[in-house]
């Protein structure tokens, strides 16, 4: 927000109030704008106002951030972080805080899950694939086979026996949730908690279904085809909707997330879209220049010129002979990185032309003859 007004201004107190000052103004202006006493139209922005700036001037850390940076020395902190020093409860005491921790958009805790919160969701499930680097180039369909939970055919997630119904939870009256207080240095804390009893779902399951043993949920093993999209990359996720585990009700199963993982290629090395590759050739091709073939990730061969004079370490750029790319309709550059590989052995021949070489160039080659401590050195290899 741009026109953000002060937070001191907020709270109408001075730049140097004391923390009893601070809380005092907040506790008046609280009560005041609470949204659950208060008629006016922006009450709950004003509530939200208020309770901003007491969140950050009663706390020593965020208070000299603000003082410092202004505004925006608030940036990066989530509104759990934001709200963490401030105790509701405290400020209200005697009051029904009720929705304020909803209003925030987070849930203090356990407050907002348990019983009432409706079924929950199941878990995601994560797995890796490994596949070639053709495979990635080209896009591939592959199954993969995972274990995970589904819901019960028999009972249909409610855990109890077809025909027979749950009781109330007595410890919690059905709410699925504990109400407890305790005192801390910072004051009065309520905790809500889910009900041990019931796990805070508010029933009691009396006469468990036979199948899942009262869980609601049986474990399965089952094939996966994925679609893995061509140009995918190391490391990337590819999310299957509804492949995870079961909620608590059909629709609302988890996700599969799968990991790709591209296995090590003989011949090229990747980076992004791009790829790299490198070529051995002799001195005299690299002398001569020749016409040679290259592969290429798509499978087809190349036809790949060396120019006469080519250094070590040259490399030659072959645009759109990449990667496809996952975003874009494009292919990235092939690198051909030339390495000339000098003879380790030569014959008498090969040796003959090549010292007449060098006297040609004008070389003057002063022969070696293997000495003692080369002869060893070759019978230890
Ligand atoms: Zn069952
Ligand atoms: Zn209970």
């Amino acid at each position: 927000m741009a026109d953000k007004r002060d937070y001191y201004e907020v709270l109408g107190v001075d730049k140097t109030a004391d923390e009893k000052t601070i809380k005092k103004a907040y506790r008046k202006l609280a009560r005041k704008y609470h949204p659950d006493v208060c008629d006016m139209p922006d009450a709950e922005d004003k509530f939200k106002e208020v309770s901003e700036a007491y969140a950050v001037l009663s706390d020593e850390d965020k208070r000299q951030r603000y003082d410092q940076f202004g505004h925006a020395g608030m940036d990066g902190f989530s509104a759990e972080d934001f709200y963490q020093n401030v105790n509701f409860e405290d400020i209200f005491q005697g009051f029904d805080i009720g929705n304020i921790f909803d209003m925030f958009g987070f849930g203090g805790g356990s407050r907002s899950r348990g019983g009432s919160s409706g079924p929950q969701r199941g878990s995601d499930i994560y797995t890796e694939i490994p596949i070639t680097l053709e495979e990635a180039f080209n896009g591939c369909e592959k199954e993969i086979k995972i274990t995970r939970s589904e819901l019960c055919p028999t009972c249909k997630g409610s855990k109890s026996k077809p025909g027979s119904n749950p009781e109330t939870c007595t410890k919690c009256g059905g709410t699925g949730q504990i109400k407890e207080v305790s005192n801390t240095f910072l004051g009065q804390m309520v905790n809500v908690r889910p009900c041990r009893e019931c796990g805070g779902t508010g029933k009691i399951i009396t006469d468990p279904c036979d199948v899942c043993h009262g869980r609601g949920s049986v474990r399965k093993t089952k094939t996966i085809k994925i679609e893995i999209p061509s140009g995918v990359d190391e490391g990337n996720h590819l999310r299957v909707s509804h492949e995870g585990n079961c909620g608590e009700k059909e629709g609302l199963e988890g996700d599969l997330i799968v990991t790709v993982h591209i296995k090590k290629h003989k011949k090229f090395t990747r980076e992004g879209d791009h790829l790299y590759l490198e070529q051995q050739i002799s001195f005299p091709q690299a002398a001569l220049g020749d016409l040679i073939t290259i592969p290429t990730i798509d499978g087809k061969k190349m036809e790949f010129k060396i120019t006469p004079g080519t250094q070590c370490e040259t490399v030659y750029k072959l645009k759109g002979q990449g990667m496809k790319s996952v975003r874009y309709n494009n292919r990235g550059n092939l690198y051909v990185k030339i390495k000339v590989v000098v003879p380790k052995k030569l014959n008498s021949k090969q040796k003959e032309l090549l010292n007449e070489f060098a006297e040609v160039s004008g070389d003057e080659i002063k022969h070696v003859e293997k000495g003692l401590f080369d002869r060893v050195k070759d019978a230890m290899k």
